[in-house]
């Protein structure tokens, strides 16, 4: 084998003739037909010699020569491009950037072997004039700098763009969901009618299969409108245009309130709960709505991830008119790495079959929301959250805990909580 050489090449007609020629002459050829993928498989494959073509597209051989150039693997290696014989600018600038010498173009397939012999082993082509080489460099240098600017430019307006279309994105998100929202309040009504009308009542109590096919519209009918909601919630946090409507409340009846929504799944799992109501604080000053939201979120997640059987804790401290309060389980566990990612959206990782829960209530798989819009909420309350858990682990079931530091504002004059402008949307 007489050296592996990679054809950083993109014209069918250079590719066919050098790949026969140089394979007629026993050399190994790799071939790639753009820039960053012959750059990446110059790196892997460290030939022994590349040739390349004058334009690549969005790079050019000089540039590409330059970027190779940038590491000692390639500081010898030759590098020859494919250039016409007349075009003797583009010849100095090539050399001024430390390509070692030219394949002429049109390809000459009887001189090939020889002048890839003559740069293997050392060859190089020159330009006596020193004074144009110089000159050469410093258009280089201007080239590159001008190059570097119209790339920002496109970069700045690929960003606008994106930037608007992620913007029309979450506009039609919120649309979208507050359109459903409409239909299905209707719809909740209609299924509240049904279950209160009085023949079907009767026939519920005497027929378990009709009850419990209502039973399941309604809870069906719930978790969609938790889902609109949670995705009504998200978007307004995402773009920033949440108001919080601030109270002064009692956090540890907002638990307690909260608690006994999933009182039934505790009873069902056999979880066990520890909560002391006192140790919340009496009057906290913040959005209730939001913050019953967050704890639904937190505790139902809790319950999802906890086999039965388990423990949730529910706890709270106050210091210097800050609130730390934690919901922690006996559950799965989050890996280390997964705990900054969780409060992503869509983020939804572990095992939700370590229990044996209803598959309506909490085997229905979320959307990757619940924490996301935790954090959103905690924020826009001037607060933190983060989670703590040892690693994922189903079998030996290390636990998590989500803690919330928050400040206790005790009247919007003193402190007041972030406003952020509502999003106009359309109200039913
Ligand atoms: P979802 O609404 O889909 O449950 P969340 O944003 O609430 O989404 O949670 C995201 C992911 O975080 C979940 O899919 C799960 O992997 C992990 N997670 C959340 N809470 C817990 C917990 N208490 N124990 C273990 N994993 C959890």
């Amino acid at each position: 084998m007489a050296g592996n050489i990679l054809l950083i090449v993109n014209e069918a007609n250079h590719l066919r003739i050098l790949a026969q020629v140089l394979q007629d002459a026993k050399y190994t050829i790799s071939v790639a037909r753009r820039a960053i993928e012959g750059i990446d498989t110059a790196r892997t494959l460290k030939p022994a010699l590349i040739i390349t073509e004058l334009n690549l597209g969005n790079m050019n051989a000089r540039e590409l020569t330059t970027t190779l150039r940038t590491t000692p693997d390639f500081a010898q290696t030759p590098i020859i491009t494919i250039v016409a014989t007349s075009n003797t600018r583009e010849r100095e600038m090539c050399i001024a950037a430390g390509i070692n010498g030219f394949l002429d173009d049109p390809l000459n397939e009887q001189a090939i072997p020889l002048q890839i012999q003559f740069f293997l082993s050392g060859g190089r082509d020159t330009i006596e004039d020193q004074g144009r080489i110089d000159q050469a460099k410093e258009q280089l240098l201007q080239d590159v700098v001008k190059r570097l600017e119209s790339r920002l430019r496109e970069l700045e307006e690929t960003n606008a763009t994106l930037e608007r279309l992620d913007e029309m994105k979450d506009t039609f998100i919120q649309l979208a969901a507050h359109e459903l929202r409409t239909p299905l309040t209707l719809i909740t009504g209609y299924s509240r009618l049904l279950e209160d009308h009085p023949p079907l009542k009767r026939l519920m109590q005497n027929d378990n299969e009709i009850s419990s096919l209502i039973q399941g519209l309604s809870k069906s009918i719930g978790r969609m409108q938790t889902i609109i909601e949670d995705i009504l919630t998200v978007s307004r946090i995402m773009t920033k245009k949440m108001e919080l409507n601030a109270s002064a409340f009692n956090l540890g009846l907002l638990v307690k309130r909260v608690l006994n929504t999933y009182s039934e799944a505790f009873r069902e799992r056999r979880l066990r709960l520890q909560f002391n109501e006192a140790e919340f604080p009496v009057a906290l000053r913040g959005d209730e709505g939001l913050l019953q939201q967050m704890f639904a979120n937190l505790i139902s997640n809790a319950i999802k991830y906890t086999p039965d059987g388990g423990t949730i804790f529910i706890q709270a401290e106050t210091n210097n008119n800050i609130v730390r309060f934690s919901v922690r389980d006996t559950g799965i566990g989050i890996d280390p790495s997964m705990h900054e990612k969780i409060f992503q959206r869509m983020q939804i990782g572990g095992a939700i079959n370590a229990h044996t829960t209803s598959k309506t209530t909490f085997l229905g798989g979320g959307l990757g929301l619940g924490l996301a819009i935790c954090r959103g909420i905690i924020e826009a309350h001037g607060g933190k959250i983060w989670v703590e858990s040892r690693a994922y682990d189903p079998v030996t079931c290390p636990g998590s805990e989500f803690i919330v530091v928050i400040p206790i504002v005790s009247s919007p004059t003193t402190q007041p909580l972030t406003r952020i402008k509502r999003l106009p949307v359309r109200e039913n």
